[in-house]
């Protein structure tokens, strides 16, 4: 069990590869115990960053600790206490799902038979796979190897655990399911889930960061972060050559289509004219802070 208070801190971490792409540039984060989201657009650096925590690669600067652990320099002692369930989880054998998580559980370090049987069977159940444990993983859907795939992380009951895009590609259920799940792990572990999907951070996470471009844009609590921009989100039904208008003239955060028609999102401190104030939520502090990135950068 991690100590009351474990916590992840991950302190000027950048990592170039060979091919010249910045994937990580001096990135800072303090993670407690519980869900915490790294949110980001693809390409922002957000496997990249997981992969490195999970002492899969190195990095080119900058340190992790974790309970104290110095993680870039102690590998063997994170992945003790480490599970990881990566983005692509690869190769489903055609052997059952009992079978994949026993010899996994060896592979982990559970020696004894019975208490390997009682730990297989009982993570089986947790990720509701046990009435299917005798079928293939290849022959499971989407979200039932997502949940083999936690189930296989949970193995050596880590405390700190990283899940990478997981519910990418899941359908509407399975993807409610797979979030029930992960609140159960409850608060006595770190968990950090990557994602490019705004709900998933908005519905399980107390913490959250935003990586955009291999930078930090952003940390906090998604209530607090939500409520700093009461007052400032204005929306509007726009037809197209409207739309062109005000991206041009006005802070445009988000346009999207609702019931074939276009909503824009604009932030701004007073109401612009024709727009009607919009109840934030953490979509538009993703978006705005997005938009800030993109026009700082230009
Ligand atoms: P995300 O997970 O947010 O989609 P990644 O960490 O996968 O982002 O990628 C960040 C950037 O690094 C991208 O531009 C990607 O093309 C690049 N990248 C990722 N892995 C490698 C690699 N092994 N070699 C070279 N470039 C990479």
């Amino acid at each position: 069990m991690a100590k009351e208070g474990a916590m992840l801190s991950i302190s000027g971490i950048t990592k170039t590869y060979d091919n010249g792409v910045k994937a990580l540039k001096d990135v800072n984060i303090t993670i407690p115990n519980g869900l915490f989201g790294l949110l980001g657009p693809n390409g922002a650096g957000k496997s990249s960053l997981m992969r490195t925590i999970a002492t899969l690669q190195p990095a080119d600067a900058g340190t992790i600790t974790f309970d104290g652990i110095d993680v870039l320099s102690q590998p063997n002692e994170l992945r003790r206490r480490l599970g990881y369930l990566p983005q692509d989880f690869g190769v489903y054998p055609r052997i059952s799902a009992y079978e994949l998580l026993d010899h996994l559980a060896i592979l982990k370090g559970i020696a004894n038979k019975v208490e390997r049987k009682e730990a297989v069977n009982g993570l089986l159940a947790h990720v509701n796979l046990f009435q299917h444990r005798k079928n293939a993983v290849s022959s499971f859907s989407g979200g039932m190897r997502q949940r083999f795939g936690i189930a296989q992380a949970l193995l050596g009951n880590p405390d700190l655990l990283i899940v990478d895009e997981p519910t990418a590609g899941l359908d509407p259920e399975e993807r409610n399911r797979f979030h029930n799940l992960l609140v159960t792990l409850g608060e006595d572990k770190v968990i950090i889930l990557s994602t490019h999907i705004v709900d998933d951070v908005s519905e399980l996470c107390s913490g959250m960061a935003v990586l955009g471009e291999g930078e930090i844009l952003l940390q906090g609590n998604p209530i607090e972060v939500t409520n700093n921009l009461e007052g400032k989100i204005w929306r509007k039904v726009v037809s197209m050559d409207e739309t062109k208008e005000i991206e041009a003239n006005m802070a445009l955060i988000s346009k999207r289509l609702f019931a074939g028609r276009t909503v824009v999102h604009v932030i701004a401190d007073k109401p612009p004219e024709g727009f009607e104030s919009a109840p934030t939520n953490l979509e538009d502090v993703y978006f705005s802070t997005l938009y800030r990135q993109r026009t700082n950068g230009a």
